[in-house]
């Protein structure tokens, strides 16, 4: 999980790669060289100011992040440039990350980005392996940090080594810049699978510059479909690379990327007028975040919800708790649950600035021997990531936590907290002055005339109408007939709201283990939470109030002797549903047409392993964003903006794998291997 850190030292003023024995870029001028070989080259001062004022894109792909200068510098350019509703994309690839200390030195040496470089450096995620989401100045640039090996993170990005390949994810990065230190230092990062790589995610309008001219980046371009020229370089250096993938050669993708991932792949929906209408269904944090997420991208949204607030329901709680769910298995839920909290805390990071909820750190103890040595792995595993996740002991976890426990470590996340989701919800909709309107829909109708769905209610009334449709209902989406095969369960819990003692005053940060209990609030804290299988009443219930205690104070006797004597009887709290999958990941993306999916993928029924062609057919413009079990306040930035891409058709957030890990058709995929439908 954890990267090698770049390994640095200072010589003549500049930083000096020792990994790699090279400087990170020219110490007499590296900015006007930067602003050269890339800016320049790709032409981007001209493509930029040519972006109309319709929430336009443009995607930046980069081998090299280094100190991120080239970043910067598109940074300072895009904003002076780029329309105020266009956003930039840059999706960056480093293998050896720069730890926040050093970047933060060396990016003292370019006072004319400060601005941006202390706005990188608040922003700087983990150096763990992954894909980072940094969206800036109010989500007009996108910077996604992809730390890892440059050919597997373009190939997650979400196209394939085959050129011909997927329609899915389908607009191309605009222009590269292939940064990386030269051949000679670094060959591992210039070998001929990459530039095949670059070239599946690139179209014939794609620009490309190599600040190394090295014969063999040359050739491997020619040899992945680009024609190279070799122009001047800059100040004392001979010559760069700018090159153009030849027309034609990604015009007509047909096939999928290998075995299992084919159902990914769907045929382009019908093109939409200019802003195009999207209708969400639920306004709780799964359907507000990504209200804001396709606002933002110019769509225009309306949330229909049978409240008439936002957060009503499951995303109603007072304290609702980001919780971690790490491991140092390389499973797809840990790497989601990573993803997601790292997002979360820099996405949750405004609305902990106006007051609502804490960013206090969350502190996770063990609840048995075997979790107990799972966390002195991560610890051991994550020991330079200590503002992500670090193993304290009794006496640290004392100062951190303000009341004295019992266990003698466990481990503390300083960047989540807890937030009150409702509020949450109704601030993002306030802020993007998205509207909410009231209704109970009952049904889901594409009119084949108009291409447009509609949303009925009981009494067969047309709600409304829209072109594209977000089912955000949570357990509510099984009474559609689209979306029933989901096979989701609806989950009471309840939490309880404990008075505030004169000792448990002092708790400032979250503790989770068996149970979770919350810094005071309103004179309360709130703790839970109950899993109750197969009950439907959102009565509160002694017993479950009894259950909380009980799991909070196993959790550990400190917290016990802070709370004091509780009067069960005297308890209040609140109970709703959760809604929770076979896999605990949340299901995310297009709504597949299961009939035509079955008849499809039949095959599989006889040989799981056969591989195919064969796209998915999914309803068009229809798509879901539920599943968020105990975890969506958690989950719910990273889904919605892996939603907004898709239907965005952007290059996705996340790695094709961690897709593939929450994709609606999972279950009807492995259930036909499975024989089990
Ligand atoms: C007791 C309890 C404690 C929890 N604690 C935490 C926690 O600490 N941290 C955490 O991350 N998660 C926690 N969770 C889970 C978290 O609350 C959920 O994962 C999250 O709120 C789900 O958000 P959602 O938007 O998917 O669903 P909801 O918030 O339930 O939103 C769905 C919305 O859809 C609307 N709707 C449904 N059907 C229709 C329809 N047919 N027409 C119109 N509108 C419809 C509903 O009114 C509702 O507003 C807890 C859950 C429970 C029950």
């Amino acid at each position: 999980m954890e990267l090698k850190a770049a390994d640095i030292e200072w010589r003549q003023g500049s930083p000096y790669s020792l990994d790699y024995e090279d400087f990170y870029w020219s110490p007499v001028n590296g900015l006007e060289e930067s602003s050269h070989v890339f800016l320049q080259h790709n032409n981007l001062h001209s493509r930029w100011q040519k972006l109309s004022s319709e929430a336009q894109s443009f995607s930046v792909g980069e081998l090299g992040f280094g100190a991120g200068l080239n970043f910067l510098n598109c940074c300072e350019l895009w904003l002076k440039t780029a329309s105020d509703n266009c956003t930039l994309h840059y999706f960056s690839a480093e293998s050896s990350p720069l730890t926040k200390d050093d970047l933060a030195k060396i990016l003292q040496q370019w006072p004319s980005l400060s601005t941006h470089s202390q706005m990188l450096i608040d922003h700087y995620p983990p150096t763990v392996k992954g894909f980072h989401n940094i969206e800036l100045y109010g989500g007009r640039i996108n910077l996604c940090l992809m730390l890892g090996d440059a050919q597997e993170m373009f190939s997650a990005l979400g196209e394939s080594i085959d050129q011909r390949n997927s329609t899915y994810n389908k607009k191309p990065i605009d222009a590269w810049f292939l940064d990386g230190f030269s051949p000679e230092k670094n060959p591992s990062m210039w070998q001929p699978e990459l530039c095949k790589i670059i070239a599946g995610l690139s179209s014939s309008k794609t620009t490309l510059t190599t600040y190394s001219a090295a014969s063999q980046v040359g050739k491997s371009l020619i040899a992945a479909g680009f024609s190279v020229d070799y122009l001047d370089g800059f100040a004392e250096k001979r010559q760069i690379i700018s090159a153009m993938l030849n027309a034609g050669l990604n015009d007509y993708p047909t096939r999928a990327r290998g075995a299992n991932q084919w159902h990914l792949n769907q045929l382009p929906n019908r093109p939409l007028n200019n802003q195009p209408s999207v209708a969400i269904i639920g306004a709780g944090i799964a359907g507000c975040t990504t209200a804001a997420a396709l606002s933002k991208r110019g769509y225009k949204i309306t949330i229909i919800d049978r409240h008439a607030t936002a957060g009503q329901e499951a995303s109603g709680n007072q304290q609702a708790i980001i919780y971690p769910k790490l491991s140092v298995r390389d499973d797809s839920l840990p790497r989601i649950n990573l993803a997601a909290i790292t997002l979360a805390s820099r996405y949750y990071r405004t609305f902990w600035e106006r007051g609502l909820g804490q960013q206090c750190g969350v502190l996770v103890l063990p609840d048995s021997d075997n979790q107990r040595h799972q966390f002195e792995l991560l610890g051991q595993h994550l020991s330079h990531q200590q503002s992500l996740v670090r193993l304290v002991n009794n006496s640290q976890m004392k100062s951190i936590s303000g009341l004295t426990l019992d266990s003698a470590q466990g481990l503390y996340f300083p960047q989540l907290g807890w937030l009150p989701p409702a509020m949450v919800c109704q601030e993002l909709l306030e802020d993007l002055s998205i509207p909410l309107i009231k209704g109970d829909v009952d049904r889901l109708f594409r009119n084949p005339k108009s291409g447009q769905w509609e949303l009925f209610d009981e009494q067969e009334k047309c709600l409304m109408q829209s072109d594209i449709v977000v089912i955000a209902n949570a357990h509510d989406c099984e009474k559609f007939k689209q979306t029933d095969f989901l096979n989701i369960q609806k989950l009471r819990g309840q939490v309880t709201e404990l008075p505030v003692t004169s000792t448990s005053k002092n708790l400032q940060t979250v503790i989770c283990g068996e149970g979770y209990i919350a810094p005071p609030n309103n004179a309360s804290h709130g703790c839970g939470a109950t899993y109750n299988k197969g009950i439907d009443s959102r009565e509160l219930r002694i017993q479950d109030h009894q259950t909380n205690l009980d799991q909070i104070i196993k959790t550990d006797q400190g917290i016990g002797r802070a709370l004091g004597d509780v009067k069960l009887h005297e308890l209040d709290g609140r109970a709703n549903f959760r809604c929770t999958t076979r896999d605990y990941l949340p299901i995310v993306g297009p709504v597949p047409d299961v009939a035509s999916m079955l008849e499809t993928y039949q095959f599989l029924r006889i040989d799981a392993r056969k591989d195919s062609s064969a796209m998915g057919i999914y309803h068009p413009n229809l798509y879901v964003n539920c599943g968020m079990g105990s975890r969506g306040l958690g989950y719910a930035p990273l889904t919605a903006e892996v939603l907004a891409a898709e239907i965005h058709q952007q290059l996705g957030p996340i790695e094709r794998e961690l897709r593939q890990a929450m994709h609606p058709s999972r279950f009807l995929i492995r259930d036909l291997k499975k024989k089990r439908i």
